[in-house]
């Protein structure tokens, strides 16, 4: 509770902020140019107003089984993956999105099927048209060393990364197509299973339930069941040297995974998961999936992400300690995620604040249930005043820089396509939802968010589904109060609680 009290209380740098949103929530990623063919019918983007070249259209997936070997120890794997789709219009031709693994045959509805490469664009040319409404199934085999994938329109490596503590997998937009063929984007979302082999004693985790493992000589099979839908950045192969923890003390089952040696630290640092399930359900409605859980990484980045039902985390949030505000925060914020970004998932990478914004606010809402109304009214202060620039402003910088600085921070609705992650989408993404809340009241403003949750579970919303959500239960018009706070350069006032921008 010191610990918390210092962090909120103290005065952000512009520095400290940078880094620790930069090292908390980015990860990496690439996507690649449009390609399109004559011949082909399905398009090589599903639409996105971002990254037009991710996804593609013509199919619906419903289903991905993924069959994958690796020796963990060295960089290499021999995979299938199994799609089972339903065409959305006839098809003589459509994509996938995968990075340059070498595919060793390609089957459709079980004939060998021809394709072209372009990129990160499979083109896939079926033996027959398959037509409209027709399930069909796509398997491939594939082989090679994966590695991130780094060219495209947004400036990070993203996807499979293979290091001494094992192998990680992690890429928002588009890391699932370094390991797996995929329409990759939130729209097309589907169930997998996953058959992960691995030399003993490695661990393979991946999302869902571990529904068995076989052994067979030295080689362990872990079998992983993901009933509900998933949007492909959320899917997870992690592999290495992990301890299994459970956690049975809430409505959720817990399961952790942390490096061997590390797992007493990491038992701790992570102890409050079950209660962040709980309280979040009491306020967002049921928790959407059948268990939760961490893995942690053998290696000491700072970042961590919301893949479904299995967090992954670096190493640093475990030397952090248990009593590191930043750490118990990014944890709250990531089991938040599982309601905001994962079972209702954004339809346009530029909607990314309805993930971001929502799971940051969640986690602030969790520090006023478990520390205090005193300890929120803090970090809503001190992150209005720092976002604002106003801090910089009475610290001594000129007008002009603070107005520099405070412009440097993206609105929420409008981060650019090369900067979806600007701390602007986290901590004014959060703010708005405040000023909602300050603005409908609190009993409107939880209804919100409950109705928000359960009526997109499993599905894809856009902003204006939220926003007109608000408006009904709210029986206001909040049209103008959603432009200015999503869209508008300069962050409103929120004068309900007096914060006042006194930079522009
Ligand atoms: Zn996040």
């Amino acid at each position: 509770m010191l610990a918390m009290r210092w962090i909120v209380k103290r005065r952000w740098t512009f520095w400290r902020m940078w880094i620790i949103g930069i090292g908390i929530w980015l990860c990496a990623g690439g996507v690649h140019a449009q390609e399109t063919s004559e011949v082909t019918v399905g398009a090589a983007g599903i639409g996105d107003s971002y990254y037009p070249a991710l996804g593609n259209s013509g199919y619906d997936v419903q289903h991905y089984t993924i069959t994958l070997f690796t020796p963990v120890a060295q960089n290499y794997i021999n995979a299938e993956t199994h799609i089972e789709a339903i065409a959305t219009h006839d098809l003589t031709a459509f994509n996938l999105d995968f990075y340059h693994l070498n595919i060793l045959e390609l089957r459709v509805n079980n004939i060998r099927a021809e394709y072209s490469r372009s990129g990160n664009e499979l083109t896939i040319i079926p033996d027959e048209l398959i037509p409209a409404g027709e399930t069909f199934t796509v398997r491939i085999h594939y082989s090679g060393a994966p590695n991130v994938s780094e060219s495209g329109e947004v400036s990070y490596a993203e996807g499979w990364w293979h290091g001494d503590g094992g192998i990680i997998t992690a890429g928002e937009p588009s890391g699932a197509s370094t390991w797996y063929p995929v329409n990759e984007h939130p729209l097309d979302k589907a169930t997998y299973t996953f058959i992960l082999t691995v030399p003993s004693p490695y661990v393979a985790v991946a999302n869902g339930t571990l529904e068995s493992t076989e052994v067979d000589g030295d080689n362990i099979t872990y079998i992983w069941e993901m009933r509900q839908p998933m949007a492909s950045y959320l899917a997870s192969f992690q592999a290495g040297l992990f301890v299994m923890q459970t956690d049975d003390s809430g409505s959720v089952p817990i399961r952790n995974f942390f490096p061997e040696g590390r797992e007493r630290g990491g038992e701790t640092v992570f102890a409050d998961q079950a209660a962040m399930i709980d309280y979040f359900s009491s306020i967002f409605g049921e928790y959407p999936f059948e268990v939760y859980g961490a893995v942690v990484a053998n290696e000491s980045f700072g970042f961590a992400l919301e893949l479904q039902t299995l967090s992954l985390f670096g190493l640093r949030f475990v030397n952090a300690g248990r009593n590191s505000p930043d750490t118990q925060g990014v944890i709250a914020h990531e089991a938040a995620h599982q309601w905001f970004g994962n079972s209702v998932s954004l339809s346009d990478w530029s909607e990314i604040w309805l993930n971001e914004g929502f799971a940051t606010y969640a986690s602030w809402l969790w520090f006023e249930h478990s520390a205090g109304a005193q300890v929120f009214e803090d970090i809503v202060n001190e992150y209005y005043n720092f976002i604002s620039a106003n801090d910089q402003l009475a610290n001594g910088a000129t007008l002009e820089d603070a107005r520099r600085i405070a412009r440097s921070f993206a609105p929420p609705g409008a981060p650019h396509p090369d900067d979806l992650f600007n701390i602007g989408v986290y901590v004014r993404g959060a703010l708005v939802l405040h000023a909602l809340r300050l603005e409908v009241g609190d009993d409107s403003f939880f209804e919100i968010l409950q109705t928000y949750a359960n009526q997109f579970r499993y599905s894809n919303a856009t902003i204006a589904d939220f926003i007109a959500i608000s408006e009904s239960i709210s029986g206001q018009d909040l049209e103008s109060f959603f432009d200015a706070w999503l869209y508008d350069e300069i962050m409103p006032d929120i004068p309900q609680i007096g914060l006042e921008n006194s930079v522009d």
